[in-house]
């Protein structure tokens, strides 16, 4: 959702593509050949995330929606908890403390993730929910 490091996307053609060296504003596209016109293939703010599509059908289908370790403060994925659970999915928060939409959380760990994460996965793997 958020774009991947290591790929540049040009600015002029759109193009994506695998980009392993430091990217500087003289770098040529190697799709359309424009110069200046290249960034890190990552979301910034104000951005959409890509694949917004697909988050929200798979938030519209899923049963178990899992937050962890966030604010809940931007948007669009601080919404993703209203959306899931308005599809009927159980959602849970697993956070160092309550985040901004802490009350749309059907249940809440909080604690470091090194620790609740894990025990939070063996409970779902032992059938405890
Ligand atoms: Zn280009």
């Amino acid at each position: 959702m958020h774009g991947e490091l290591f790929k540049a996307l040009c600015t002029f053609c759109k193009h994506r593509f695998p980009w392993n060296d430091d990217l500087s504003v003289d770098a040529s596209c190697p799709f359309c050949g424009l110069p200046g016109g290249m960034r890190p293939d990552v979301v910034w703010f104000t951005e959409m995330p890509y694949q917004m599509g697909r988050i929200n059908g798979l938030l519209s289908e899923a049963d178990l929606f899992v937050s962890i370790g966030t604010s809940g403060h931007v948007y669009p994925a601080a919404g993703f908890v209203t959306e899931a659970r308005g599809h009927g999915a159980r959602t849970v928060e697993l956070n160092l403390e309550p985040s901004e939409g802490a009350s749309e959380f059907d249940d809440a760990v909080y604690g470091p993730a090194t620790e609740i994460v894990p025990a939070f996965v063996e409970r779902i793997l032992s059938g405890q929910h």
